[in-house]
């Protein structure tokens, strides 16, 4: 079986070994299709072949793509091993990525504002972005817990109260959530051609105390604003208080998708003594509200359901960085 691909680029000079990769994810993805439901889900596969390819075309046209990631992102889009659909009985999970494997519902939710082929793109894309930020999630784990066994971070781990589980890799993985979802709408308003809506404030979601938040997303917007100003923290992403927030995380995805990404990070936390215990803070509280999440979604049965209070704490953290840059530029001005 042979996939047909849509688009002509992919000369094996520019993308060395793509098109043979495709065709046998491609391949293994149709060979495991169950007898049952065999037209649908291949029609499925068949989707989401033309929607990885659209992403990486995506990738490329926005400039996403630059010498720094351009070999990451090639061999990881190689790493995905194949292509399932999500079980009908499972019908409220539209797309999950498991051990390399990205499961995706037939099923389309309306949305008002996309075509449903653009939110399919965004689907899809949005497990893409988790295939590509394997190259530093694969790795979090152990990166947390290096981390944690340092006697320093051990002090501050304990004196929030964080020690019981793994917050640290928990904030990581909120940070990844929100980098893959911000490329998979920039992805799906571009496959509609049309603008990225305004942000809008949003104030529907219980478990942080439907406290107001606000986004322009169509899942996971509750992160949006607190991983934009964590990544405007972090110096190698070269942002200041006045960088519009999407490109903030613009160079927050760029850099993710390259190879040297969570080194930079690792060097971000530990390298200044003085800044070593917000930097912890922030990844504490990123990973209390992940894990509050997983609880809504029935995925942690132990998790603090009530994180309004890591909510009101990033705030108060990022807002002290807001004041100090207006303290500090103001003076600059004498
Ligand atoms: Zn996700």
């Amino acid at each position: 079986m042979q996939y047909k691909f849509k688009y002509t680029i992919w000369d094996d000079k520019y993308f060395p070994g793509f098109k043979s990769k495709v065709n046998e994810i491609y391949t293994n993805s149709c060979n495991s299709a169950s007898i049952l439901n065999r037209k649908e889900e291949l029609q499925t596969i068949e989707n989401f072949f033309e929607a990885y390819e659209y992403y990486y075309i995506a990738l490329i046209r926005s400039g996403i793509v630059d010498r720094n990631n351009f070999y990451n992102i090639l061999e990881r889009l190689k790493t995905l091993k194949k292509v399932k659909t999500v079980k009908k009985n499972n019908g409220a999970v539209f797309g999950l990525t498991l051990n390399g494997e990205i499961y995706i519902n037939p099923t389309i939710p309306s949305n008002g504002n996309l075509s449903s082929k653009a939110v399919r793109q965004m689907i899809i894309s949005h497990e893409l972005g988790h295939i590509i930020n394997s190259s530093w999630t694969d790795s979090s784990k152990e990166f947390a817990s290096e981390l944690s066994q340092k006697p320093a971070v051990r002090r501050i781990l304990q004196k929030y109260n964080a020690t019981n589980k793994d917050y640290i890799k928990l904030g990581l993985d909120l940070v990844d959530e929100v980098i893959v979802q911000e490329m998979a709408e920039e992805v799906a308003y571009k496959i509609d051609e049309k603008k990225r809506p305004e942000k809008k404030i949003y104030t529907d979601k219980s478990y942080i105390g439907n406290k107001p938040y606000i986004s322009n997303y169509t899942y996971y917007g509750e992160f949006q604003t607190i991983v934009t100003e964590f990544a405007r923290n972090l110096s190698f992403l070269e942002c200041n208080q006045r960088t519009p927030d999407e490109e903030v995380l613009r160079r927050l995805i760029k850099e993710s998708f390259s190879s040297g990404f969570i080194n930079k990070l690792k060097y971000e936390i530990l390298k200044d003594p003085a800044r070593l215990e917000e930097m912890i803070l922030m990844l504490i509280c990123m990973g209390k509200i992940k894990d509050g999440a997983y609880a809504v979604l029935g995925l942690s049965a132990t998790a603090d359901r009530n994180v309004e209070i890591y909510f009101d704490t990033l705030n108060v953290l990022f807002n002290q960085k807001r004041n100090n840059y207006k303290a500090t530029s103001a003076s600059a001005k004498c």
